[in-house]
């Protein structure tokens, strides 16, 4: 089977930009599941001939902000990074940490799996937002990307690839 790399992340963090720029034109959704915990679309793709599946969350029903409360945000983030190989937690570098993030680093940081953390919509290089902050989440390093932009994707396609 192919690794399964796992966008998770509060509503509105970019997730969906993120799994769409990262599949490129490539990109198929080859399967959907609904439902509060199941709320996951599937994607295949291939980086440096490496095949994988990409799994964006919370994708059908949780972007709008009624549905954003940190226990849907949690159980959906549980059900992504239990069946992950990888994990790639998105944060929002243009506002500070919410309480949604910590949920959501707490389920990271018990999955106990290799983790990259994005602080996304960085879209101009001279004047991106203070990473120190983010290091609080407790997850690693955290890395700058804007996934509108596609700055810092390639780089991360190759580090997700190396970690399988
Ligand atoms: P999701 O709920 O986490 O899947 O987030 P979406 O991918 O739906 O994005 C939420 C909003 O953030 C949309 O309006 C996106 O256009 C915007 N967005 C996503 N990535 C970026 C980025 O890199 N830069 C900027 N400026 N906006 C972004
Ligand atoms: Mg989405």
């Amino acid at each position: 089977p192919k690794p399964i790399v796992a966008v998770v992340g509060r509503p509105n963090v970019g997730k969906s930009t993120l799994v769409n720029r990262l599949a490129e034109r490539r990109e198929a959704i080859v399967h959907e599941s609904r439902g509060v915990t199941r709320d996951r679309s599937y994607h295949d793709t291939d980086w440096n001939g490496r095949e994988f599946t990409l799994v964006d969350t919370g994708g059908i029903e949780s972007v709008k902000s009624k549905d954003a409360f940190a226990p849907r945000i949690r159980e959906q983030a549980l059900a992504a990074c239990d069946e992950a190989d990888v994990i790639v937690f998105v944060v929002d570098g243009t506002c500070g940490i919410t309480d949604e993030d910590e949920e959501v680093a707490r389920v990271v940081r018990k999955a106990d799996k290799p983790v990259f953390l994005i602080v996304n919509k960085q879209d101009n290089p001279d004047s991106e937002s203070d990473l120190w902050p983010f290091y609080s989440l407790g997850v690693g390093e955290p890395r700058s990307i804007s996934a509108t932009h596609g700055y810092g994707t390639g780089d991360l396609l190759d580090d997700i690839v190396a970690a399988f």
